[in-house]
């Protein structure tokens, strides 16, 4: 795939829900506080299917309008006033392009709450292209070592999975329960576990549990109807519940499963109500509580952690013309593994 320097190849969304255009579009150009990344890999990530959809449509959409928010690159130029980045560095392409940098939750902290935050493929171009410019502050610095296709999905669905973690507040030697182990529940079971944490993974599926073993999971459940009682019946329960599984199946075994005290993250989006008696609040102080990706600081940990030692998901590789096809496997739930375009072909 050649371009020239003024041009760049890109799948391209023009209509929802129709296969994207792999097309020649504008080569973006890094403005001021501004870096352009030159792709090298980009994982497809769930939620680039509603988007495709339709399903969640931005105000102003991005034109090209490129998706991909799970980019690895180098940096090829650098725009004015900006610091921190040389030509040729490793970076990062996250969910966040950028948020306000002024609310309460940018300057607590919380920043991936910022509900003025503009993201990836979804209001600013993606990854789904041979370059994408990316905001420097918010660009995701990355040692030179690491290996661009299993890195890609920590763009997304690691973070997403570290700050569903981090919000649980876990500590060493506490009982984490994770439903749901694709590709999110799975790194969340290699992380609470490497953070000390004795895992329980959930899924419906034997063969998903098996791999959850080898990651680290201390105990596995299948998730069935009887899966509530036999949580409840137990006498050690779990300081926090994770859900990743995008239904609301799981809200009852959560519910069961909780320590007094504990934790409920919802980290999957699932946009049907559940029942929950608030009497059960006052009687438990169960805290029920939700995360999307996570921030710049908690991203530094988990690529510190992802250097160390690589943080395993199993990936099948495609090239840019094959988006439109992995969408669907993905939607039909066909995927054996995450999707990650490969630039290098
Ligand atoms: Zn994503
Ligand atoms: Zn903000």
């Amino acid at each position: 795939m050649t371009s020239n320097t003024s041009t760049m190849h890109a799948a391209v969304l023009t209509r929802y829900g129709e296969p994207l255009e792999v097309v020649s579009v504008p080569r973006p150009v890094a403005g001021p506080g501004q870096i352009l990344v030159r792709l090298q890999s980009c994982g497809v990530c769930h939620t680039d299917v509603h988007i495709w959809r339709g399903e969640s449509v931005p105000q102003c959409a991005p034109s090209p309008f490129v998706m991909g928010h799970e980019g690895i690159g180098c940096v090829e130029a650098i725009g004015d006033g900006v610091s921190g980045w040389s030509v040729g560095d490793r970076a990062g392409v996250p969910w966040i392009h950028d948020t306000c940098c002024h609310c309460d939750e940018c300057v607590d902290g919380y920043e991936s709450f910022c509900q003025q935050h503009r993201a990836h493929g979804l209001n600013v171009p993606g990854a789904f292209a041979e370059y994408v410019v990316c905001d420097a502050r918010f660009a995701v610095v990355l040692p030179s070592n690491i290996d661009p296709l299993t890195t890609a999905p920590v763009m997304c669905a690691g973070i997403t999975a570290y700050g569903a973690v981090k919000r649980s507040a876990l500590k060493a030697g506490e009982r984490c329960a994770v439903f749901g182990c694709g590709g999110l529940g799975l790194y969340a079971v290699q992380i609470a576990s490497r953070l000390g944490v004795k895992v329980l993974a959930v899924d419906r599926d034997p063969a998903k549990l098996e791999i959850a073993l080898r990651y680290g999971a201390a105990e596995t459940e299948i998730a069935d109807r009887d899966l509530p009682e036999r949580l409840a019946a137990k006498g050690a329960k779990y300081h926090a519940c994770i859900n990743f599984a995008p239904t609301t199946a799981t809200w009852d075994a959560m519910v069961a499963g909780i320590r007094p005290r504990g934790r409920i993250i919802a980290a999957a989006m699932v946009f049907e109500p559940v029942p929950l008696v608030q009497e059960w609040l006052t009687a438990t102080g169960v805290v029920v509580t939700g995360t999307s990706v996570g921030t710049r600081q908690e991203m530094r940990e988990l690529i510190a952690m992802h250097a160390e030692r690589p943080l395993e998901t199993m990936i099948q590789t495609i090239g840019l013309e094959e988006v439109s096809d992995a969408l669907i496997a993905l939607e039909q739930g066909q995927s054996k593994g995450r999707f990650v375009i490969s630039f290098s072909g």
